[in-house]
């Protein structure tokens, strides 16, 4: 229906997560009125290669330590594990956690053949070990990871705590209100 060019970015947009065909097209003819915007945003793409990991955290960051990890002002006792990057994020937006964090890229699930050793953990470890930590603070209710840490940090010490019910047993942190996470958050229990 439109020329090639148009039609493939059609496509391209159709690929990208919760895009229909229907909002592809109203971008893709939108981007084609607005040159000024494709600029803007082939640059801000470009740009995601200057995206690493935290050396010492695993969260995302474009220099070897994110601006977590470099803030003086964080409680540097506390860590809070997340799963995944994007967590760190939404717990910030919460403002209900002072300290840091560590992610693990993934969690385990058996039946997906996700085992606990594909958990990055090593650097929690070293970090328990070595820069006085007090508190671990695990920010998932996935059951295999959550069962499968408090064992692992057992072996330390260190105090373990988990988050307040409120959140599904097996769900997400991203699946609950902000609500909900603040007071998960500050109802946590040492396990
Ligand atoms: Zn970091």
């Amino acid at each position: 229906m439109y020329p090639k060019s148009l039609e493939e970015l059609i496509t391209s947009l159709t690929q990208l997560p919760s895009l229909g065909p229907k909002s592809a097209e109203r971008i893709a003819l939108y981007l084609l009125d607005k040159p000024h915007k494709i600029e803007q945003l082939i640059k801000a793409i470009k740009n995601l290669e200057k995206i690493g990991y935290c050396v010492q955290c695993n969260s995302f960051t474009e220099g070897k330590l994110c601006a977590i990890c470099e803030n003086p002002q964080r409680d540097k006792h506390k860590i809070c594990v997340v799963e995944e990057p994007h967590q760190v994020a939404l717990l910030e937006r919460s403002g209900i956690f002072k300290g840091l964090y560590y992610v693990l890229h993934g969690s385990i699930a058996p039946l997906e053949g996700k085992n606990p050793q594909d958990l990055k953990v090593t650097k929690l470890i070293k970090r328990i070990k070595e820069d006085h930590i007090k508190e671990v603070i695990l920010a998932t209710n996935q059951e295999f990871t959550l069962h499968y840490m408090i064992k692992l940090l057992k072996n330390f010490k260190v105090k373990v705590s988990c988050l307040a019910k409120g959140i599904p047993v097996g769900g997400n942190i991203e699946y609950v209100d902000e609500l909900t996470l603040k007071e998960a958050f500050k109802g946590r229990q040492e396990v």
